[in-house]
């Protein structure tokens, strides 16, 4: 899987964004170990807390497929470097703490490894598991 194909892949996903509220659109792709991709877009809420983002969609998607085990995530937006949310940063460092990030925006492309983005995270070795 290359990094075009895996951006390629958020950008769909970004089409089926339900943002009626912030009209911020996000698509999320998430590539497993095992060469698996699980795709998210953000999900809004008229009750706003209940929003979900992309990543944490594609996130659960693969988890609940029984897949734990992530090398790469690419995340697509517009208007700027769409790089995840702190709750997102925190869900995908309890499964891929080397988790490398891609956002792509405008036609950009940025990256940056989760350990970067989240440092000192807490995660399953913080409870000794
Ligand atoms: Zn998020």
């Amino acid at each position: 899987m290359t990094d075009e194909k895996l951006l390629e892949l958020a950008l769909d996903a970004r089409k089926n964004a339900y943002v009626p509220y912030s009209g911020y659109a996000v698509g999320a792709a998430l590539l497993a170990e095992d060469g698996r991709v699980f795709t998210g877009c953000n999900v809004e809420n008229a009750a706003y807390g209940n929003t979900l983002c992309a990543e944490r969609t594609a996130l659960v998607k693969a988890v609940s497929e029984g897949c734990r085990r992530f090398i790469k995530i690419a995340i697509a937006s517009a208007g700027s470097a769409p790089y995840p949310c702190g709750a997102c940063r925190q869900s995908l460092y309890e499964f891929a703490p080397e988790l490398e990030v891609l956002v792509t925006w405008d036609g950009n492309v940025a990256r940056a490894p989760l350990g970067e983005l989240l440092p000192h995270g807490f995660g399953p070795s913080s409870l000794g598991k």
